[in-house]
């Protein structure tokens, strides 16, 4: 079980939505900066164990700076994602550069800011010679295809997209030391949104028993082990976390067999966990704009599919709670919808929750990691602004919501005149 908290009284939120007004996401630096000293902590028997947050879950550079503070790096896929990091003062090697169909001016600028540098293909380590160089430290991502399965967001390996096969990945690393690359790392990332940690522990084994047939087959020692990120969240109030400290003992209880049993050196093992690390300690707060009674009960908000994909996208859950109502019998079922001219624009389906009025607030649980992040304009629908519950309780903006102005600025300029 896990229960549905916010990180202040209901007071206080009210004080908040009365200074900004609704919709917003909320995210609470003390929680994830707790958060991330625990799982840090968990992995801490691992030598230089480092955690690279995956920028794309909140691309936020406020939150990769208090992530920054506790120790972790950033994981980007994107030139923006890589001027995030730099602009919140992650240099170097506290950056990984993990994308697939790079382009050119990507894999420049992750070469000009030294982040490390992991390859989705094998035809890009050519490209990346030609056009930004090599590093001395490269890595590639592994698929292990029909080797193991995977879950609904990535699908299994054999049908994802990402990273190389393994036979690829051994000729990679033959043709990159030829070409005078001296040090290697690997990376998987084949899993998203688990919450049974055994999958985890089965991925460490395959890596650790990779960078053993690395050493026996090219004498090649790894110095660095990526794990990738996919660590779930208990959405839903019956589903209990991932229990970090047993799944730290046991990588590090492999890593002993694997790694150092075996003489492989110390290389380090890595994590880019984004969900974990930022999705429970975030919240949509949002107000019902409308009550409407036809075939079924809608509670229409003033937040849409445009602030909160994932209910849309992937049918996920999202707990709701209505401010102030959580004592008032759940004795109705409400459709909790958004604005958008698109009829999965939900973030509930047949909910059960007190009668609704216009004006209550409801406040959408774990939204932190994969929310804001993933909006969009469609239907002419503008972004919410984002808030943080700073660790001295104050709340600052650091994001305004999207203008009209915002939204045409991609134009020519024929707003005055018609073009
Ligand atoms: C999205 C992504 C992650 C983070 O995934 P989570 O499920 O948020 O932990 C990590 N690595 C790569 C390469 C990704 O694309």
């Amino acid at each position: 079980m896990t229960e549905k908290k916010l990180p202040l009284s209901d007071d206080k939120l009210r004080d908040i939505v009365k200074t900004f007004g609704t919709p917003f996401h909320l995210y609470d630096e003390r929680g994830i900066r707790q958060n991330a000293r625990r799982l840090l902590a968990a992995f801490a028997g691992l030598p230089d164990f480092k955690e690279y947050f995956a920028v794309k879950a909140a691309p936020n550079p406020f939150l990769l700076r208090a992530l920054h503070a506790e120790g972790a790096g950033a994981d980007c896929s994107s030139l923006p994602e890589l001027l995030l990091a730099e602009m919140a003062g992650l240099r170097g090697h506290e950056i990984v550069f993990t994308s697939n169909d790079t382009p050119e001016e990507e894999y420049r600028k992750a070469m000009e800011i030294g982040a490390l540098i992991n390859l989705d293909d094998l035809s890009h380590l050519p490209f990346l010679r030609e056009t930004a160089g090599l590093p001395d430290i490269i890595s590639f991502r592994y698929n292990p295809g029909p080797l193991r399965q995977g879950n609904a967001i990535i699908g299994n390996p054999q049908e994802a997209k990402y990273g190389v096969t393994k036979e690829q990945l051994f000729a990679g690393f033959e043709q990159a030391r030829l070409w005078g690359v001296k040090r290697f790392g690997v990376h998987t990332m084949i899993i998203s949104n688990e919450i049974n940690p055994d999958y985890f522990i089965d991925t460490a084994r395959m890596m650790f028993e990779l960078a053993g047939e690395l050493f026996d087959t090219l004498g090649i020692r790894v110095e660095f082990i990526n794990l990738g990120g996919g660590i779930g969240i208990p959405y839903r109030p019956e589903e209990d976390p991932v229990d970090l400290e047993y799944l730290g003992r046991e990588t590090e209880r492999l890593y002993a067999e694997h790694i150092t049993g075996r003489g492989l050196g110390s290389p380090r093992v890595a994590l880019e966990c984004g969900r974990m690390m930022t999705g429970p300690f975030g919240w949509l707060v949002t107000s019902v704009r409308h009550i409407k009674d036809i075939y079924k009960q809608y509670a229409g908000l003033d937040a849409c599919m445009a602030d909160l994909m994932r209910p849309a996208l992937y049918g996920a859950y999202h707990h709701i709670t209505p401010l102030g109502k959580t004592t008032a019998p759940y004795d109705r079922v409400y459709d909790v919808t958004g604005s958008l001219c698109e009829n999965n624009d939900k973030f509930a389906i047949d909910r059960p929750l007190p009668l609704l009025e216009r004006g209550d607030i409801l406040v959408i649980h774990d939204t932190g990691a994969h929310g804001h992040a993933m909006g969009f304009n469609y239907n002419g629908k503008l972004r919410s602004k984002e808030l943080l519950l700073e660790m001295n309780g104050e709340v600052k903006q650091i994001r305004r919501a999207e203008t009209v102005d915002d939204y045409f600025a991609t134009l020519p300029e024929c707003r005055l005149n018609p073009c």
